[in-house]
């Protein structure tokens, strides 16, 4: 098979006209309460390339929301996963085991921040890991509460869904949510009352008064957080908050877990966005850029916690599955072999003097925001910081019909995120942006 081409292509209307019959076959056929973003049916993926089938190439910013940031066929990632492939599919961790989930979980242990002892477990999917974590640390303090934050994202199972603060469409309609969690603020700079100085020491004060007077700090088993906030709007808590909730964590035996499942493995330029402020989880999830795009999620801690469960109490029939871990290690070799983290500070660079000088000309974009290739612009109303998400998704719009893949996310739905494959070509990237600066003097 040839390689497919690093270029733009836009030959039909998108989606073109064998897209819309797949999606005609689609809406017969699934289920309606699965969305998608783009109803382009893809053919091949691959640096920042997305071919459909009517021969459109898409520039990709989304990198199938922050996973393929190895790109989406990476030569180290085919090459294991389809050797392991023909070595055998399964034949369950728990059953007999194989090699490659315990080299997954020394990377894991080398790579995440902290030299203490580390021990990990592996599952599928990244709300699986978070519930998994909130196992791990209730049966390591023999407590029950869960704090999490407003904006957060953990996922859409029945623990993690009431963990996310978003209710439509994560929530709505599908309660009642576990109990014991309990949501407190986050320091969300640009939307800050008193300004984003102020952020990172007022919202951390909040957040522990809170956990203090309606939870009690001898409840709380875990505290977990996005170090950058993914759904809710890619929101970097100011500086100082993530330090003061880290610390406040371990005055009291709580467990800190770091939800790192968009942000971790290169996205944000460092391996785990919690290097930034020099945070060491006690535990730390991570699912999406692990694997190159197969369904690998991952608990990873400190060995003490990670034990305390019981034998047989932590596990799944795929978790772990020997095809996807031959492909985290191939994502891992790549990510390595790269540089990974220093192309994403390069697109943080590229995207960020480019957003920069659109916000010059259109004052509808408020913030400019995110590290690494996990950049985003929240949009309001010229003159006001009131959300703007008909701008938003007009924007979104226009670049999907010039071929130009990008995401939304946010609270108020008015946040453009960017989340290119790290290994995406500079061409591209500049060209992306081109098009997102003509979609700007349309709206
Ligand atoms: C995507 C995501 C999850 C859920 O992962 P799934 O694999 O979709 O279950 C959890 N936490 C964060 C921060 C995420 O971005």
């Amino acid at each position: 098979m040839t390689a497919l081409p690093q270029e733009r292509r836009v030959v039909t209307a998108i989606p073109g006209p064998k897209s819309q019959e797949l999606q005609a076959r689609r809406t017969a056929a699934v289920a309606s309460g699965v969305g998608s973003v783009l109803p382009v049916f893809t053919t091949r993926a691959g640096g920042g390339i997305i071919e459909d089938v009517d021969g459109n190439r898409l520039i990709d910013f989304g990198s199938g929301i922050a996973v393929t940031s190895v790109g989406s066929s990476a030569e180290a990632v085919v090459r294991r996963a389809s050797a392991q492939l023909q070595d055998f599919t399964h034949t369950c961790f728990m059953v007999t085991p194989y090699e490659g989930y315990v080299e997954v979980c020394e990377l894991l242990a080398e790579l995440t921040p902290g030299d203490h002892a580390k021990k990990s477990a592996l599952f599928n999917s990244g709300a699986e890991a978070v519930e998994n974590a909130v196992k791990i640390a209730r049966a390591y303090t023999k407590r029950q509460a869960v704090v999490v934050f407003d904006h957060g994202y953990h996922g859409r199972t029945n623990l993690t869904m009431g963990m996310t603060a978003k209710n439509m469409p994560y929530k709505n309609g599908f309660g009642p949510f576990a109990p014991e969690i309990y949501r407190v603020p986050v320091a969300y700079g640009y939307r800050w009352p008193t300004g984003p100085d102020n952020a990172g020491a007022e919202a951390s004060a909040q957040a522990i008064d809170m956990i203090n007077k309606q939870v009690g700090a001898e409840n709380v088993a875990a505290i977990i957080i996005e170090p950058v906030l993914g759904e809710g709007g890619f929101i970097e808590p100011a500086k100082g908050f993530l330090p003061a909730i880290a610390q406040f964590a371990k005055d009291n035996g709580i467990v800190f877990v770091a939800d790192e499942i968009q942000s971790g493995f290169c996205r944000t330029g460092q391996w785990f966005a919690s290097e930034d402020e020099g945070i060491v989880p006690d535990l730390i999830t991570t699912a999406k850029g692990i694997a190159g795009g197969l369904p690998l999620a991952a608990v990873t801690g400190r060995a003490e916690i990670m034990d305390a469960p019981h034998s047989g109490g932590l596990g799944g029939t795929y978790g772990g599955n020997p095809v996807a871990c031959a492909a985290a290690l191939g994502a891992i070799e790549t990510m390595k072999e790269l540089d990974l983290n220093a192309k994403a500070k390069r697109i943080e660079e590229v995207m960020k003097a480019r957003l920069s000088s659109m916000q010059e000309k259109f004052d509808i974009i408020g913030d400019i925001r995110g590290r690494g290739a996990m950049i985003a612009i929240e949009l309001v109303q010229s003159g006001t910081k009131d959300p703007n998400p008909a701008a938003t998704a007009a924007l979104a719009k226009a670049c999907h019909a010039e071929g130009v893949l990008v995401l939304t996310c946010g609270t108020y739905g008015n946040v453009l995120r960017f989340l290119p494959p790290l290994v995406i070509g500079e061409d591209l990237l500049t060209e992306g942006l081109d098009i997102l600066e003509q979609a700007f003097a349309g709206v």
